[in-house]
């Protein structure tokens, strides 16, 4: 939880669960769990309870006393749509997301099909604080991660769900993605992976997917190459950066 954050597509983080159980080949080197298990067992730490999972109620209405609009990574420690997160709790998080619509939330899952199990409901929650048959708000933006194309189910998942905002994260990258079909999405994100034992991130990955996303008009956000640590490589593509995204995140409030 904070109201700054490193990860350069976001401003903040907002963590009213914490702590997941790993899916697939980008789940290897999970950040959030390497973080997680360094406090375990360490009595009143936050991560006492290293990465299992734990639902933090007194954290829900966080985001609507943080004033100054902002970017907002929803569980960037867990995974919003685990299996253990009961789906009232998960009705709640959208419910606080509605409300407080001065922020843009960014919620991103490795697990799309609880996410469009849940839609039908979601939806009628939403519609509790919009007139009936308002679409999903255009600043609750849904995301799956896709690290290889044999993950592009997920893509396939997140589009059946009505959200105005679809995004992919290719982080990290584990092979090339030059077939996703980018159908109805806003904005991918690509990256290698850092951190020790980090994955090659081949740079014809990488400029496959910046061109897919120019040809497609869909906003690019090129987040770092990888290597021993996130700026060991820099963020440049052929000498520019890639910080786009899929609407300007604060001028929509004023439209
Ligand atoms: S789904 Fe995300 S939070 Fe959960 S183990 Fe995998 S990388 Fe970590």
């Amino acid at each position: 939880m904070s109201l700054q954050s490193n990860i350069e597509w976001t401003d903040a983080t907002w963590n009213p669960v914490t702590g997941c159980t790993e899916v697939s080949p980008g789940c290897d080197h999970c950040y959030a769990r390497t973080f997680a298990e360094r406090w375990r067992g360490i009595p009143g730490h936050p991560y006492e309870q290293g990465f299992d999972l734990k639902r933090w109620p007194e954290r829900l209405a966080l985001p609507l006393k943080w004033k100054k609009p902002r970017r907002i990574f929803t569980n960037s420690m867990s995974d919003l749509f685990h299996k253990d997160v009961p789906d009232e709790f998960i009705l709640q998080v959208f419910e606080v997301m509605v409300q407080a619509d001065w922020h843009i939330f960014q919620v991103l899952t490795k697990r799309p099909a609880r996410l469009l199990h849940l839609s039908e409901k979601i939806t009628d929650r939403i519609s509790q604080f919009a007139p009936a048959g308002t679409p999903w708000p255009a600043h609750i933006w849904l995301g799956v991660s896709i690290e290889t194309i044999q993950y592009q189910w997920r893509l396939e998942k997140l589009r059946q769900v009505p959200a105005a905002i679809r995004f992919v994260s290719a982080e990290p990258l584990l092979d090339s993605l030059m077939m996703l079909d980018l159908r109805d999405i806003d904005w991918l994100i690509a990256g290698g992976e850092s951190g020790p034992g980090h994955r090659p991130c081949k740079p014809e990955w990488i400029r496959e997917l910046r061109d897919k996303c120019v040809a497609n008009n869909v906003a690019f956000f090129f987040k770092q190459w990888g290597g021993r640590n996130p700026k060991a490589k820099g963020r440049e593509v052929d000498n520019r950066t890639w910080d786009e995204f899929p609407m300007d995140a604060y001028a929509w409030q004023s439209a």
